[in-house]
């Protein structure tokens, strides 16, 4: 018994993802703009929630929506079916033998990396019956993670387009470099463009090689289909398109106490910092076990209070950080905090914390409520 005849009191969340659907619509136009689209959904979009991006894909306008939606695993792709998602699930990488069952079932659509994992997929709509299963091969243009490299494709695509229970739809690769090699990128494009002559355009539905900064930044003659993650989340691998791109998740926290310290006084494990002033200190409620990443310690990081911006003071704890509001003297417990997201970059974080935008919004964790606005 409460004593109390009222209902159970729940007080909202500290921490919080805020994902905004007006700036993923806006990306998601900006990406759509270069062509047809995979979405790339895996590791929950990006840590923005992986039923609800996909949700929000399917009503889009049909000219807007994607093709596809890419993941990385069945585990992903058994969410999206579980959640009624209509659009074709694609799996990104090579399929280990016990998995390919449940594809072959859903007619999700594999990417195929040798003869080998070709024939046991046809072995398998063989044994289920029904339609050919369109799938796509990949080719290793120097990722090195996947796929037929490209003399082997030109050797085996005869033995490929005999397989009778499959219909070969498309053919992707990978960038390994596009955010940080030009030449080297440059000379992926020109080897895929050639891969393709080789073997003919004409004979697959779908041609893709580009993520998001092969899209943003590069050209190939024949790609038709675009595979963007990051920037559909509204941060561009490439500094120089940021500005066409609206940051999707903003992390979001509260200041739950405000003192004075005097000078002297540590702050946080190992006293790394000791105040060299009397200072006002806010705690603000999160902390490495909510994603924010613990190497922000001692880098000068800092968070954005009543839009000014508070230098971290001390080590991230798991739960918990402290920052310096001395700036603003009226600062109070309850202030909303914003850790990254519009208006400080999830890559200026990265960067500081010797991480990838891609590492920081996937290592947002379960603890954090995803608020859609
Ligand atoms: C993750 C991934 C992408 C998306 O990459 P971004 O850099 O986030 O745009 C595209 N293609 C494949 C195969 C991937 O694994």
């Amino acid at each position: 018994m409460t004593g109390s005849t009222h209902a159970a009191p729940v007080s909202p969340p500290r921490a919080s993802a805020e994902v905004s659907y007006e700036n993923l619509r806006h990306n998601y136009s900006v990406a759509r703009a270069h062509g047809e689209l995979m979405a790339v959904l895996k590791a929950g979009a990006y840590g923005h929630g992986l039923e609800a991006i996909a949700c929000f894909l399917e009503q889009l306008p049909a000219d807007q929506a994607p093709t596809f939606l890419g993941v990385a695993s069945v585990i992903e792709a058994r969410r999206l079916a579980k959640a009624g998602v209509s659009t074709r699930i694609y799996l990104l990488g090579p399929t280990c033998p016990f998995e390919r069952e449940e594809i072959v079932y859903h007619r999700w659509t594999p990417s195929v990396s040798n003869l080998e994992e070709a024939r046991d997929f046809d072995r398998l709509v063989q044994s289920h019956g029904g339609d050919p299963l369109p799938v796509h091969i990949t080719v290793d243009t120097g990722m090195g993670r996947g796929g037929f490299l490209p003399e082997q494709l030109i050797e085996q695509i005869s033995e490929l387009d005999e397989l009778p229970h499959l219909s070969i739809e498309g053919l992707g690769s990978h960038l390994p470099s596009a955010d940080e090699d030009e030449d080297f990128t440059k000379a992926q494009f020109a080897r895929y463009d050639a891969l393709i002559e080789a073997l003919g355009p004409d004979r697959f539905r779908y041609l893709h090689l580009s993520n998001s900064a092969g899209l943003l930044g590069y050209h190939s003659r024949y790609t038709n289909l675009y595979r963007p993650g990051l920037m559909c989340y509204g941060i561009s691998p490439l500094p120089a398109h940021q500005s066409s791109l609206r940051p999707a998740l903003t992390l979001k926290s509260r200041v739950s106490l405000v003192r004075s310290l005097p000078a002297g006084h540590g702050i946080s494990y190992g006293r790394q910092t000791v105040l060299q002033k009397d200072t006002l200190v806010a705690t603000v409620g999160i902390g490495y076990g909510d994603g924010y990443p613990r190497e922000l310690s001692m880098t000068g990081a800092s968070v954005l209070i009543r839009g000014k911006r508070c230098p971290l003071l001390g080590r991230v704890t798991m739960d918990q950080i402290m920052v310096d509001v001395s700036q603003i003297p009226d600062c109070t417990s309850g202030d909303e905090v914003e850790l990254f997201g519009e208006n400080i970059l999830v890559s200026e974080i990265a960067q500081l914390a010797g991480g990838i935008p891609w590492s920081i919004l996937t290592g947002i964790t379960p603890r954090v409520t995803r608020v859609y606005l």
